[in-house]
């Protein structure tokens, strides 16, 4: 039997709805919820992400502000505008698209972001809030995968999940959500990576099988333990003669394949996507929701 084709865009959608009301409720009280977009440089990719996040807060009834610099800034004109977007009232979340070019120190304007204010879950302080169980702002990606989780009814309690990729932003945090203790998490977690030998071994041991690599057509049905729910992050461009653009958006599964296999999957594009950005403009109504409580 085939996989069921989890939609995310529906998912998302969902949540959409409930930020919404949030969004208005907040109105009622004098707040819009406000974020500042940080664009360094003219990559198409971050530039297509950051187009695609601005209009979902424009949809949501959310403020967005962006700032756009060339690729020569320079790292302390960047702290600067950082610093400017913390003290600013109007703005609630700030987001930096990254990557930043190669002269940027990342981890210097991570940690330059108010936590307060650090809607992308990026900073030290909210990653160590996460992994001891604290409330904090939770990273978008790992979120959204675990907001499909529940959607699905899949819950990791018990289960043995294995996650293919160890980067700050997905790997790492999702890994750590899973395993904190509560209905969504309690689960047996193997985390993967470029130097793990014979990565199937890890794979086909997987109920929950998720892959975070950006790298086309990795896992392959071989990999897959029947009945599995496999959540596909990767987001791989491929060369595609019949697309205007050029080419085709891919993940790191080979779908076809392995809808053969496993119980359901997530596409892509449609999957994981929509819901990491619906988690950035649920952690921005949540900043803005401390802010009217503060208030109050
Ligand atoms: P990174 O490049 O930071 O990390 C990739 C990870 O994959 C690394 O841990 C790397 O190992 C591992 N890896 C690379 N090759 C292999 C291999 N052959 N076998 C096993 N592991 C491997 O990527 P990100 O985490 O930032 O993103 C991963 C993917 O998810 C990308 O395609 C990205 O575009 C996509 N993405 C999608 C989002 C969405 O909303 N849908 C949001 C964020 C990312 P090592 O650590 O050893 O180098």
């Amino acid at each position: 039997m085939k996989a069921t084709i989890i939609d995310g865009k529906a998912i998302a959608g969902n949540l959409r709805n409930e930020i919404k009301l949030a969004v208005e409720n907040l109105k009622k009280q004098g707040i819009v919820p406000g974020l500042g977009v940080v664009l360094v440089g003219d990559d198409p990719a971050s530039l297509s992400y950051v187009t695609a996040k601005e209009k979902a807060c424009e949809e949501n009834g959310i403020y967005s502000r962006e700032i756009r610099k060339p690729a020569s800034l320079q790292e302390k004109e960047l702290l600067g505008i950082i610093q400017s977007l913390n003290e600013d009232p109007a703005i609630h979340g700030i987001l930096v698209q990254l990557p930043l070019p190669k002269h940027i120190r990342e981890e210097k304007i991570i940690e330059a972001i108010s936590p307060e204010k650090d809607v992308d879950g990026f900073h030290p302080a909210s990653l160590g809030r996460m992994m001891t169980g604290q409330d904090t702002f939770l990273p978008c990606t790992p979120n959204g995968v675990l907001q499909i989780l529940k959607s699905i009814g899949a819950s990791p309690a018990g289960r043995h999940v294995t996650i293919v990729g160890r980067s700050n932003i997905v790997g790492k945090p999702l890994a750590n959500m899973l395993l904190a203790k509560g209905e969504w998490g309690d689960a047996t977690v193997t985390v993967c990576h470029s130097r793990t030998p014979d990565l199937a071994e890890y794979t086909r041991r997987a109920d929950i099988l998720i892959a975070a690599v950006g790298q086309a057509q990795l896992i392959t049905p071989e990999m897959v333990k029947p009945g599995a729910v496999v959540i596909d992050v990767g987001v791989n461009r491929v060369p595609d003669s019949t697309k205007k653009s050029g080419f085709r958006l891919v993940g790191d599964v080979d779908f076809h394949g392995v809808q053969e296999i496993a119980a359901a999957i997530t596409p892509v594009p449609g999957g994981v996507g929509p819901l990491t950005i619906t988690m950035l403009l649920y952690n921005t109504v949540q900043s803005a929701q401390r802010v009217g409580e503060q208030a109050q």
